[in-house]
């Protein structure tokens, strides 16, 4: 029931609105994605991989602390312990195992944060693949450490100055590429955004997240679904791989956690469910944020990798239909979260991720409540935002 439809669409939302130009290389995707990831030798080169080299199968860790704070059975799968220190690197995998299958050598793909870059970058130097990254100008100068990375990794990274010199500029930019380069390169897409077969194939590579939670959790306290699996949204990745494999089992509860920036209320937020409606964004019909003309509204989060203005389509339909509840979750409370989670757990979690550390202040548990908390990415990246905001705390 929520598996994508024939032309890519979760009900409403979905499809592929692209350009004529880009139909050859989309087209081409989509009739052999499904193949090679049935491949025997794909699963068996992926599943070495994720094993060997990303560190899987990552922890499901009990959280003594905070199951106390909360009273109630708390969870945390650690896919910040992943190589490079988020989920990102489990779709690079794959995508590049299907790239060289389709007799790809030459790999593209936009950046905003630099965390998809990275990974991707990560992947290439592993493969010994060429390596472009299309990057804004701006996201450039903020975000020097991945820059840094990417190069050390050999990637090229190209800054593009159209625009407002951010991700969407860059995304344009590599689509450009793509339709100018459709022999030799394949475009890695870092979540589950962008043209049918894009949404799928990045939910498939990163549902080994939730299949390892139903193993983990049965070995940990006898049964194999959660009460509640609560996971922060950007374009929606690691939250469509944590809730994956419970789509079809309405007892387990799915907590979207989005970005409300300083509030939904206010014009710097990325709650794109509260505050946005349907239209095409990035090939795909979904929720975006838009003006009445349908120009993309700007969005606001303190955490990179939730400042997007549109969610994936499956989310989009998680969201119309109840499937999943969406949590807005301030830039406050995400730092506020943050710094509790560390306290109380030692772990430093991702920015991104204290958004679904949030939604537990939020929530009302049963005692005997199982609930994962999907940990996507560490938050050494973040040091210097959380930094900041001690100084206001002032202990
Ligand atoms: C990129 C990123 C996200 C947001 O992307 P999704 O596709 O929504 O998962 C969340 N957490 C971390 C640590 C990230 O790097």
């Amino acid at each position: 029931m929520y598996a994508v439809n024939e032309k890519g669409f979760y009900g409403e939302f979905g499809g592929a609105f692209i350009p004529e130009m880009l139909y050859g290389n989309v087209e081409e995707l989509r009739n052999c994605y499904l193949d090679i990831l049935n491949e025997e030798s794909f699963k068996n080169d992926f599943q070495q991989l994720l094993k060997y080299y990303v560190g899987r199968p990552t922890p499901l860790f009990f959280a003594e602390r905070l199951s106390a704070h909360y009273v109630a059975k708390i969870y945390l799968k650690r896919e910040d312990l992943c190589h490079t220190g988020a989920h990102k690197i489990n779709n690079a995998i794959g995508q590049i195992l299907l790239a060289r299958r389709m007799g790809k050598q030459r790999i593209i793909a936009e950046t905003g944060a630099g965390q998809h870059g990275v990974a991707t970058a990560t992947v290439c130097a592993l493969m010994g693949m060429e390596c472009v990254i299309y990057m804004g100008a701006i996201d450039i100068q903020r975000q020097s450490a991945n820059v840094a990375k990417m190069k050390m990794l050999g990637a090229k990274v190209f800054p593009v100055y159209s625009g407002s010199s951010t991700l969407k500029d860059a995304t344009n930019e590599a689509i450009r590429d793509w339709i100018n380069h459709s022999q030799d390169t394949h475009y890695i897409i870092g979540s589950v955004v962008g043209p049918h077969p894009y949404p799928d194939l990045v939910a498939r590579l990163q549902s080994v997240i939730s299949a390892e939670i139903k193993v983990q959790l049965l070995e940990a306290c006898g049964r194999a679904l959660p009460d509640y699996v609560v996971a922060c949204v950007g374009g929606g990745s690691n939250a469509a791989g944590a809730f994956y494999h419970f789509l079809n089992e309405p007892e387990v509860k799915l907590i979207a956690a989005e970005a409300a920036g300083h509030g939904i209320d206010t014009d710097k937020t990325a709650a794109t469910t509260f505050r946005g409606s349907a239209g095409v964004i990035h090939g795909s019909m979904t929720m975006l944020m838009q003006d009445e003309y349908g120009q993309i509204v700007e969005p606001h989060s303190i955490s990179a990798g939730l400042d997007y203005p549109g969610i994936g389509p499956l989310h989009a339909f998680l969201n119309s239909n109840r499937r999943a509840e969406f949590y807005a979750i301030t830039d406050q409370d995400a730092l506020d979260a943050g710094y509790f989670v560390s306290r109380m757990e030692g772990i430093i979690p991702a920015l991104e991720t204290a958004h679904a550390f949030a939604c537990l202040e939020k929530m009302d548990f049963a005692s005997t409540d199982v609930i994962v908390v999907n940990v996507s990415g560490r938050g050494d990246k973040d040091l210097p935002t959380y930094i900041e905001h001690f100084k206001n705390i002032e202990e």
